[in-house]
């Protein structure tokens, strides 16, 4: 499978983006009573249904996008903050994710390997709130840069379990 599992207990980011539609087209055979109708052909070379013979063209779907370009934001950041991939983890909001990647005096390690780091670790509540600081702190200039792309980002601290 090449998986591997991720586990983050710390202090993230959660920033929402503005979600916006869009069409795009794709190569399809177009006629309504054959049962490929509509179907993604990715071989644009084909020119001819296989099952009704119709000739193949371009139809529309409805697609929705993120207003915030998060690739080219991550690199105008130098990756200081890094973006969890989002296409193997569903999120429920349109927001995206950024936790802490650059080292910068951070008060303890917050990826945890699920594999090797077998642990108990009691978390006082105060190390929530100065965790949280700790980043605002740190991070404060990319995190004014991701406020200027983004509706709204928030200080979070939480779990984050991820594989990819
Ligand atoms: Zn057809």
């Amino acid at each position: 499978m090449g998986t591997s599992h991720y586990v983050y207990l710390g202090p993230y980011l959660e920033c929402e983006y503005v979600v916006v539609n869009t069409v795009e087209h794709h190569w399809a055979c177009p006629n309504t009573r054959c049962p490929l109708y509509g179907q993604r052909e990715h071989d644009e070379k084909i020119s001819f249904c296989g099952m009704c013979g119709r000739a193949f063209g371009k139809a529309s779907h409805a697609v929705e996008t993120s207003s915030v370009d998060c690739w080219t934001l991550s690199e105008e950041i130098n990756e200081a903050l890094w973006i969890l991939p989002l296409e193997y983890i569903e999120l429920d909001m349109p927001v995206h994710v950024w936790i802490p990647n650059h080292r910068r005096g951070e008060p303890r390690k917050f990826s945890i390997n699920p594999v090797t780091d077998y642990r108990v670790m009691p978390i006082p509540q105060v190390t929530l709130v100065a965790e949280q600081a700790w980043l605002i702190e740190a991070f404060h200039d990319e995190i004014e840069l991701l406020r200027e792309h983004y509706k709204r980002c928030d200080v979070r601290w939480g779990l984050i379990v991820y594989g990819h």
